[in-house]
Parts: C-alpha cells; sequence; structure tokens
C-alpha cells in the first residue's frame, strides 16, 4: 500500500492556548519603544488574567509617565526621520498591506491571544478581531494614495491671478488609548488610518488586554515600519493621562468610557492637542408593529448579547410596539437560550465571560438596581449554574423597564435589555432622543416611508434599519452628543490624523 501524504494536524485552540502561555508565562512582556521590547524604568509589572478562568496568563510592563517621555522622544524622531516622513505614499502603503498580510500569517494564534485575554470566544476573536484588523489595515493602506488636497477657486479683491491648493499632512505624534472590549479592533483602527497619514504613534492599550496590541506593534517591525513609528506603553490609566497631558504629542484619539472621556479633554488643554473620542452607548432598538419579529428577535439578541453585550453600540434600550412586545420578548428570550456559554478555547462556545470580576460587580449592581426601579427579571441576572469559574453572567432582559430608571440611562456594559413598551409614536421619538448618548440605533418596520423618517428623527451617528451592529471601514463611525467628537473609518478617519494647509501663489 501507498502511504499518501497527510496534512499536518491543525492544533485546537486550546493546544495554541497551551503553547502561547507556556511562551508568555516565564518573563514579563516589555513595553515596545523605539523598535525594542524594553522593561518600564519603574522595573514594574502587573498580571494580565485569563477572564475564563481567573488566572494569571503572564506579567506585563506597568509603563508610566517616564516611559510616556521615552516613547514621545522616539515617536518625536521617528516622525522627522527621512526612513518615514520621506518616504513615498505609494511605500508607505506597501507597508500597511504587508503588516496585514503578517496579520494574516498569524490569524489562528493571534485569534487565540486573544480569547484568553479578553474572554471572548475565538470563533468570535478570529471573525471579529482579526479579520476585522486584516481589512482595516487593508482599507488604510489603499488611501495613502488616494488622499491628498484639491485646488480651489478663489477669488482676491485685488484681482491678482492666484493659485490656491490644499496638501494635507500628518498631524504629527499620535496617543492612541484603546479599551478591552474589541481590543485589537480599536488598536487597528486608530493605527491604521494614523500610520497612513504618515503619523508615528504610541498606543496605549487597556490594562486587562495588552497582548494582542504588543503582538501588533511586533509584526509592524517585522513589516518594515521603521523603528519609533509604532511604540506601545502598556499600562494604567495613569500612563494613558501622561499621554494626554504629554506636550509632544500632537493628537489625542480615545476608544472608552464616556468619563474618561471628559478627563482626556480636560488632559488635553495644556498644548489643545486634537482630541477625537468614540464613547459610551445606550442604543435604542425600536420595533414597529409591522415588523418580522422573527429577523428583529434574532439581531436584537445578538445585537445586546454579542460579546456579552460590552460593545459601545449595543442595542441596550428595547421599544416594542404594545401590539407585540410581549410576542417578540419571548422571541429574544428564546434566542438568549440558543447561546452556548463557556470558555471561548472550546468549539462551539459563541457567549464568553465579562473581562473581569470589576465588570461582574458593575453589571450585577445594575441588574439590582434595575429590580429596586421596578423591573422584572425576565430572563438571567446572575452567573449561569453550570460556570463556576472565571467572571460569567447569564444574557438577561429586564421587562418593564421605565424612561427614568437608571438602566434606561446609563450604559451598563454587559448582557443586560432593558425592554420599554411603547404606544404613542410621537413619544417613542422623544424617548428614543432622551438620552445623553448619541452612538447608533436599530429600527425595524417593513414601512419603508416609517423607516426613513425615524432614521432621520434618531438623534444617533449610526442608524441600523432592519438590521443591527454592521459596521464597515467605508463608511463612518461615531457618535452625537455624549457619545463622541469626530468620525472613525473611511475619509473621515483620514482627516482626524491630519492637518489642511493652504498654499496661495502669485501668479499675476
Ligand atoms: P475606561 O474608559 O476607563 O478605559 C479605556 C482606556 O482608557 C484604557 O486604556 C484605560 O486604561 C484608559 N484610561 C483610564 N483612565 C484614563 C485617564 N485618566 N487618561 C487617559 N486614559 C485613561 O474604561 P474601563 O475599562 O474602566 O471601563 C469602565 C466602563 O467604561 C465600562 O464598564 C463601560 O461602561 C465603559 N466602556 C465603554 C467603552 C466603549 O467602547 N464605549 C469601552 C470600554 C469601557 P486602563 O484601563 O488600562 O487603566
Amino acid at each position: 500500500m501507498s502511504s499518501q501524504p497527510t496534512a499536518p494536524i491543525a492544533e485546537t485552540a486550546r493546544q495554541t492556548a497551551d503553547r502561547l502561555a507556556a511562551a508568555l508565562a516565564p518573563a514579563p512582556r516589555g513595553l515596545i519603544i523605539d523598535g525594542r521590547a524594553v522593561p518600564a524604568l519603574s522595573g514594574k509589572t502587573f498580571a494580565t488574567e485569563n477572564p475564563a478562568t481567573g488566572l494569571a496568563i503572564c506579567q506585563v510592563a506597568e509603563g508610566g509617565a517616564a516611559d510616556v517621555d521615552v516613547a514621545v522622544a522616539a515617536a518625536r524622531r521617528a516622525l522627522v526621520n527621512p526612513a518615514w516622513a520621506a518616504m513615498s505614499a505609494y511605500d508607505r502603503g506597501q507597508l500597511l498591506y504587508r503588516l496585514a498580510d503578517l496579520i494574516e500569517r498569524e490569524a489562528d494564534e493571534l485569534a487565540v491571544l486573544e480569547c484568553i485575554d479578553n474572554g471572548k470566544p475565538a470563533s468570535l476573536t478570529r471573525w471579529v478581531e482579526i479579520e476585522g484588523s486584516i481589512k482595516t489595515f487593508r482599507y488604510f493602506a489603499g488611501w495613502t494614495t488616494k488622499f491628498g488636497g484639491e485646488t480651489l477657486p478663489v477669488s482676491p479683491r485685488s484681482g491678482a491671478r492666484i493659485l490656491n491648493y490644499t496638501t494635507r499632512e500628518p498631524v504629527g505624534v499620535c496617543g492612541l488609548i484603546v479599551p478591552w472590549n474589541y481590543p485589537m479592533s480599536m488598536a487597528a483602527w486608530k493605527v491604521a488610518p494614523a500610520l497612513a497619514a504618515g503619523c508615528t504613534v504610541i498606543l496605549k492599550p487597556a490594562e486587562q488586554t495588552p497582548l494582542t496590541a504588543l503582538r501588533l506593534a511586533e509584526l509592524a517591525l517585522e513589516a518594515g515600519i521603521p523603528a519609533g513609528v509604532f511604540n506601545v506603553i502598556t499600562g494604567f490609566g495613569e500612563a494613558g493621562a501622561a499621554l494626554v497631558a504629554h506636550p509632544g504629542v500632537d493628537k489625542v484619539a480615545f476608544t472608552g468610557s464616556t468619563e474618561v472621556g471628559k478627563a482626556i479633554v480636560r488632559g488635553a488643554t495644556g498644548n489643545l492637542k486634537k482630541v477625537s473620542l468614540e464613547l459610551g452607548g445606550k442604543s435604542p432598538q425600536i420595533v414597529l408593529p409591522d415588523a418580522d419579529l422573527g429577523a428583529a428577535a434574532a439581531s436584537i439578541a445578538a445585537g445586546i448579547f454579542f460579546n456579552q453585550g460590552q460593545t459601545c453600540t449595543a442595542g441596550s434600550r428595547l421599544y416594542a410596539h404594545a401590539a407585540i412586545h410581549d410576542e417578540l420578548l419571548d422571541r429574544v428570550a428564546a434566542e438568549a437560550a440558543k447561546l452556548t456559554i463557556g470558555n471561548g478555547l472550546d468549539a462551539g462556545v459563541n457567549f464568553g465571560p465579562l473581562v473581569s470580576q470589576e465588570q461582574w460587580d458593575r453589571v450585577a449592581s445594575y441588574v439590582e438596581i434595575g429590580q429596586a426601579e421596578g423591573a422584572e427579571v425576565m430572563i438571567g441576572g446572575g452567573r449561569p449554574a453550570a460556570h463556576g469559574e472565571g467572571f460569567f453572567f447569564e444574557p438577561t432582559i429586564l421587562r418593564g423597564a421605565g424612561r427614568d430608571m437608571r438602566v434606561v440611562r446609563e450604559e451598563i456594559f454587559g448582557p443586560v435589555l432593558s425592554a420599554l413598551s411603547w404606544s404613542d409614536a410621537d413619544d417613542l421619538v422623544a424617548q428614543a432622543n432622551d438620552s445623553d448618548f448619541g452612538l447608533s440605533a436599530g429600527i425595524w418596520t417593513n414601512d419603508i416611508r416609517q423607516g426613513h423618517r425615524l432614521a432621520a428623527a434618531v438623534k444617533a451617528g449610526t442608524v441600523w434599519v432592519n438590521c443591527f451592529n454592521m459596521v464597515d471601514n467605508a463608511t463612518p463611525f461615531g457618535g452625537f452628543k455624549q457619545s463622541g467628537w469626530g468620525r472613525e473609518h473611511g475619509r473621515q478617519a483620514m482627516e482626524l490624523y491630519s492637518e489642511t494647509k493652504s498654499v496661495w501663489v502669485n501668479l499675476s
């Protein structure tokens, strides 16, 4: 019998996780400054843990203000270094394409790394974080050769013959501060347009999820991005605050809580650095009586339970018309029952733990607050019985919520849907807009006119009609009101990372 060549047997996610853990555990992960991994100047480290087990994965350097000084100096040198500053737009784009290729090469491993650091299932990290980041780097690589100025028809009073044109220049050194809920995606959303525009960056990942940010910077170096262009400072909020206050930083881009967003605005006043913010949300899901309830229920459940509700756009306020309210809630509950809760390394799991004990306590406290305010726990409300270890929290529906309740007004950032019933269409719009936030909204109706009217009436940066949580590099993403400043993705992201110069040339 001739022997057939056998294909190598792919590692399971658990095997990859064990291999990564064995490789990571022995030595602390360093900061990435000026192309090298270095310990924090203080020598301090902190543990990053696996939310599915509560156990430490490895130690990570705890960067502080002194490390931020060194990183900013490196980024300032890199900004004017001809190796970066004089690179053609085409070549800059090629480096970003190469980085995307390297992320693709490491996709399986990065998906598991994100899973063990954040808790979300590896199947989801692979799709959302890793494939999403590859697409983001390729999308912005394309912009390098397409983003420029224009010639403009100025009309000087003197009658002089003038050529007026605008150019785009990199805004400078950018401090990029990202949260733990979509660690690699949020990093990519900021790093990719910043580098495409020719800036240099210092990325500060969240203390809970530093590992993929460090790996991304290593891959950027392997891609050939010059040392000092892409630096990473791991650590706590103090490191982020030092970056925000630093006079050598020209721009800060932040995703996270509205509270910290406000602190960033205050902290950035010293040199009036440019600030863009993607902050919290309390997005309404509005369901009209003529909606396709099956499709709406499935999407409403995904809209709040995906990523365990730790999503800025989570559809956390449900406004169901009184005529279909009970049936819709039963259907959403049935969708929640289909979720497979567990360790995200196991096949078939699509609902993991919350990121930390702190976040678990916060979500649990909101369920208590909701009940004290008069809402009823229809499903969920606590730790699932089969998952003693880790920070697991059940998909939860709070029924009978009212417009003034805290669970309707505040961002819970967990798998908790606050459900309200409505019957007056004018009041519905007022209720949907009665929020400090304005990040996104969902509308469910088969009447196209109603869909468009509501899309126009709702105050939100993104409106989904008969769909939810669709995001694409080609279309702007960001919030009205206290959900943020500026828009990520698309041309608008390139604008965030560049300055416009108007040039007047007298041809008379
Ligand atoms: P934060 O907004 O505190 O953290 C986001 C990032 O900002 C992290 O990297 C954090 O560092 C950093 N940071 C913290 N304080 C400062 C500061 N003063 N100056 C500069 N950077 C700072 O979110 P949390 O992780 O604390 O989560 C708290 C709540 O925020 C959540 O429960 C949720 O409601 C909301 N949130 C909303 C997000 C969204 O996308 N809308 C994303 C994340 C959280 P570090 O964490 O390392 O200390």
